[in-house]
């Protein structure tokens, strides 16, 4: 059962989108060579107290930093430390917000200085597997159309999507049912409905599709150190198609 969201509660999920967005903005803007994660999530979680809101990952589930924050083979659920960002890398940061009561979350990958062709190439190929995605969230598709649309977009170019993790829908819990793998079959699934909100969240690697989890409980790896990318956006089906709440 996906839960269809009053305008009122749509609402509410866009304005802690709207922190989400423009956090996120904000640490592209900022994030060079020799800066620590530890100190990216301190100037988000300060922006998002600042605007009413609570970093709704840290303490989740027992999540020790304010905001995700994953180097090159990390895939997700990095947590913030006192490491330097070298030049080359890439940097995944994934922001979640509550906002009286309702959730928001989005992710995308940032470029640390000049990075590989192979990293600019998996970085383009995520993000575009995202919108291709988002495109299918229309009023009477069916939920695995949107899996079915990234896992096209991704193994087209060669890389491969991870299976371990998926998308989910999102309202007054971060996670809610629910789940979006990415991949699966076009025309399964159940039918999308207009006020339905999801996160679309491609993860995609270089190498093979497994991941294993390092020995701090969290930090999802590829499981060949191959390098990985990761964005999402919160979303809500709309009479008139997609609505990208984060962006
Ligand atoms: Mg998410």
């Amino acid at each position: 059962m996906i839960i269809r969201r009053s305008k009122q509660e749509i609402d509410r999920i866009a304005d802690a989108s709207k922190i989400v967005g423009e956090v996120i903005q904000h640490l592209k803007d900022i994030v060079e060579p020799g800066m620590t994660t530890q100190y990216i999530a301190n100037v988000a979680e300060k922006m998002i107290i600042k605007r009413g809101g609570v970093p709704a990952f840290l303490g989740y589930r027992g999540f020790p930093g304010s905001i995700c924050t994953s180097i090159n083979y990390e895939v997700v659920h990095g947590i913030p430390k006192v490491q330097r960002l070298k030049e080359g890398e890439i940097l995944k940061i994934d922001i979640g917000v509550r906002l009286k009561d309702y959730c928001s979350d989005a992710a995308s990958t940032v470029k640390i200085g000049k990075v590989s062709h192979e990293a600019e190439r998996l970085m383009a190929v995520t993000e575009e597997s995202l919108y291709k995605g988002i495109e299918k969230a229309v009023e009477n598709n069916r939920l695995y159309d949107i899996s079915a649309a990234v896992q096209l977009c991704v193994e087209k170019h060669g890389f491969s999507v991870v299976r371990d993790y998926t998308g989910h829908g999102i309202g007054q819990e971060i996670h809610e049912d629910p789940q979006i793998p990415n991949f699966g079959k076009q025309g399964k699934g159940p039918r999308l409905k207009s006020g339905m909100v999801f996160c679309i969240e491609p993860m995609v690697n270089a190498g093979g599709h497994k991941t294993e989890v390092l020995h701090d409980g969290w930090t999802v790896i590829t499981a060949d150190r191959s390098l990985s990318a990761h964005f999402e956006h919160t979303i809500v089906v709309t009479d008139n198609g997609p609505m990208i709440l984060t962006g």
